[in-house]
């Protein structure tokens, strides 16, 4: 049976699901779940990441937070954990360029959080010569000064959605239409969640809402307002406002409900909401990729690159360039978002 078919069969027996459970099946179902069955990424897959553009995004991530560690008196004993490290490139990326960073590697627990076995797997082999520590969620991470990133993981985390009825919302919900998987709305309903939506919202606006990405700012900001740095990246802005749901497969964007379980399913992170969830600790304001990148010097890596590059490889390495930092591309519409405690200076390339 299919995801799709199991699903079906679900809703026909059981009502209706909401878009967060539905995201959730399609993405980490045990067996049939798009992220537990493959490793979507690159060109023969279905979607590409900053650190798969370039090795050049994972450096500077790498000096960004070793800097911060050195700016916070460098701890003897930390977890360096990313979220999500999908192939691990990023954090060998970023292992490779702090080597020369004294005691930043001897210090440094890895640890990665990471729900799909197949990615796991694929991360083991991308660290042959240590050993990260895997752990299900952020609430496992072993305790200690915490230096994070999270690199397109808050995206995949899954939203609930609410249409905007008179003063109350109606729940945009995943049920059947002639035997098919089709959107409807649940019967009207307070949403105290979502008061403050009031004020800039219409009859028939859509809003999202990512109770699991506030729930990991939950556990990760009270361990940095101590001590450490978050370095989220992701695409999406300030406020949410729209459908963002998107379903992506063959680096095409198709039909959410069309294929569950074979289609990266994301949604826009709303940056305002975990910027609300930072406290105790203090957060940056939040800054287009393209701007943070080069504030920690993308344009001199990426001439030093190319000194050593010919043709098609040079082609290339001016295309991820570009790709990485020009607006019309992933430049403005992915944003960083630092967390650092109170205390101390914020990370590099990012201000209060
Ligand atoms: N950061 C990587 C991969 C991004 S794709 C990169 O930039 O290339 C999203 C990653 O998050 C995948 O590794 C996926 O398996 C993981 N993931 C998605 N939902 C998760 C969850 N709820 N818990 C832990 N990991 C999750």
């Amino acid at each position: 049976m299919t995801l799709r078919d199991a699903l079906i069969k679900r809703i026909a027996a059981q009502g209706p699901i909401t878009i967060a459970e539905y995201m959730t099946t399609a993405l980490l179902h045990p067996t049939h779940g798009y992220y537990t069955t493959r490793d979507p990424f690159g060109t023969q897959g279905d979607f590409t990441t900053a650190p798969e553009i370039s090795q050049m995004f994972g450096e500077l991530i790498g000096l960004c937070l070793a800097q911060s560690w050195l700016d916070q008196g460098a701890p003897s004993d930390f977890v360096l954990a990313e979220l999500g490290p999908g192939r691990g490139t990023l954090m060998a990326d970023i292992l490779r360029a702090t080597a020369t960073v004294r005691g930043f590697h001897t210090s440094a627990q890895i640890v990665l959080v990471e729900a799909s076995p197949v990615l796991r797997q694929a991360q083991a082999e991308m660290f042959k010569d240590r050993t990260p520590t895997w752990v299900n969620g952020v609430e496992d991470i072993p305790p200690g000064p915490l230096w994070l990133v999270a690199n397109e993981f808050f995206d995949a985390l899954p939203i609930r959605q609410f249409v905007r009825d008179g003063r109350g919302w109606r729940e945009r919900c995943v049920g059947l239409d002639d035997g098919q998987l089709t959107f409807g709305l649940s019967p009207l309903g307070p949403q105290p969640a979502l008061d403050h939506r009031r004020e800039d919202t219409a009859d028939g606006d859509l809003v999202e809402l990512c109770a699991p990405a506030t729930a990991v700012m939950g556990h990760i900001a009270p361990r940095i307002a101590t001590q450490g740095c978050a370095l989220i990246v992701d695409y999406g802005d300030w406020r949410s406002q729209g459908d963002t749901l998107q379903a992506v497969r063959g680096h095409t964007p198709s039909d959410p409900l069309a294929d569950p379980g074979n289609a990266d399913l994301t949604a826009h992170v709303d940056f305002e909401a975990l910027a609300q969830a930072a406290a105790p600790a203090a957060h940056t304001k939040i800054t287009p990729q393209g701007v943070f990148l080069e504030r920690l010097g993308i344009t001199q890596r990426a001439e030093t690159l190319a000194q050593h590059l010919r043709d098609t490889a040079l082609e290339q390495h001016i295309a991820a360039h570009r790709r990485l930092t020009h607006p019309d591309e992933m430049g403005n519409l992915f944003k960083v978002l630092g967390l650092f405690p109170d205390h101390a200076a914020p990370p590099p390339g990012l201000t209060r």
